[in-house]
């Protein structure tokens, strides 16, 4: 066992401070990583201050994870020290159920273990996440990244493993390319990345913002063209023009003026989750031109795989801000009023530089 270095809320009143503990003993088939980046993801703050009722603390959040084969357990095969690697949001799942076997580890009949307020499914221990000097992961769940990444793109690379692949897995199912028009609901950490995907996979790609301030960077990550969404006449005129709509929005709103802009059988995918449910949709507008509403779920590992090498082809990261982790408190609450473009990012250094990093 190592002991590591990391932040947690010891409570969901508290703000995230310093704590050790420890990792486990590198079972064969597992990874030992030095953590270098990680990301910050509205989840780690919902699930710190315990918003989703279902936190267990002290909690090291943090699913954005890049970081440095250190050591390897016998049976790896992929990984060898000095490795660059990254762990997204999932550690492990039961391996054996149809989502499982079909590369789809998010949606495990038994729920995949989870990077952080996850149990162990062999010992039963807590996981902590990326907000540490160390991480130790089954090599199943540890993700290549690719060789045109360079080491100052490394922080931009780290949002990937949630923001990235909660955009770029349903604009995949949904088959997005080339002539497709996507819409993108909302410009934050998940908007910026869906913005730069969709544009990458060749759609005409519409972003719907609230901000008349976020026209410009909105044009300049990629969309052909954005909406001011409180110009409703401007929404009235795209009626029946989007083959998808990417909602990354997760405050409650009405739906319905979105709906109307799909085309026939076009979808609107959910990837923000309200606290409180939006408003029923007006069922009207579904059913007379076979409109749909869908949600996904980050991806599985494969594709997870297949995304950051499509960012590596295609130069994509995420726009970001570097901090150091004793700046992680003051993040949260930028981070609440949207005063960020477009991810914090965690200088995993910054833990270690200050005397409290690991001592194995
Ligand atoms: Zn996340
Ligand atoms: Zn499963």
């Amino acid at each position: 066992m190592s002991q590591v270095t990391g932040y947690a809320a010891q409570n969901a009143k508290t703000e995230l401070t310093p704590f050790k503990f420890q990792r486990r003993q590198l079972r064969p088939g597992d990874v030992e990583i030095d953590i270098l980046f990680c990301g910050v993801c509205h989840s780690d703050l919902h699930t710190a201050r315990d918003e989703w009722h279902g936190t267990t603390f002290p909690v090291v959040p943090g699913h954005e994870i890049l970081g440095k084969v250190v050591r390897t357990g016998a049976n790896v095969n992929p990984f060898k020290e000095g490795d660059i690697v990254a762990v997204g949001c999932m550690v492990d799942s039961c391996a054996k159920c149809e989502s499982c076997k079909e590369n789809l580890e998010q949606y495990c009949d038994e729920g995949p273990t989870f990077t952080y307020n996850g149990k162990d499914r062999q010992d039963h221990s807590e996981t902590f996440g990326g907000y540490s000097t160390q991480i130790v992961v089954d090599q199943k769940f540890v993700l290549t990244v690719p060789k045109e990444f360079k080491e100052n793109d490394y922080p931009g690379v780290a949002p990937l493993l949630c923001a990235g692949i909660t955009t770029y897995s349903p604009l995949k199912h949904w088959k997005v390319g080339k002539g497709s028009v996507v819409g993108v609901i909302g410009l934050g950490g998940l908007g910026h990345m869906a913005i730069k995907i969709a544009h990458a996979m060749g759609a005409y790609v519409v972003l719907f913002t609230s901000s008349p301030s976020k026209v410009e960077d909105g044009k300049k990550l990629g969309a052909d063209e954005v909406i001011v969404t409180k110009n409703s006449d401007e929404i009235k005129n795209q009626t029946s023009r989007f083959d998808l709509i990417l909602n990354t929005v997760s405050a409650s709103h009405n739906l319905d003026p979105y709906l109307n802009l799909l085309k026939r059988d076009g979808t609107m995918c959910l990837v923000g989750a309200p606290a409180e449910p939006h408003p029923s949709p007006s069922v009207p507008l579904l059913i007379f031109k076979r409109r749909q509403i869908g949600g996904t779920l980050i991806g599985g590992i494969k594709e997870t795989q297949e995304m950051l090498n499509f960012c590596a082809q295609n130069h994509i990261t995420s726009d970001i801000e570097l901090i150091p982790i004793q700046k992680i408190n003051e993040a949260y609450e930028r981070m609440l009023k949207s005063d960020v473009k477009y991810r914090f990012v965690i200088d995993i250094g910054s833990l270690k530089e200050n005397g409290i990093g690991q001592d194995v």
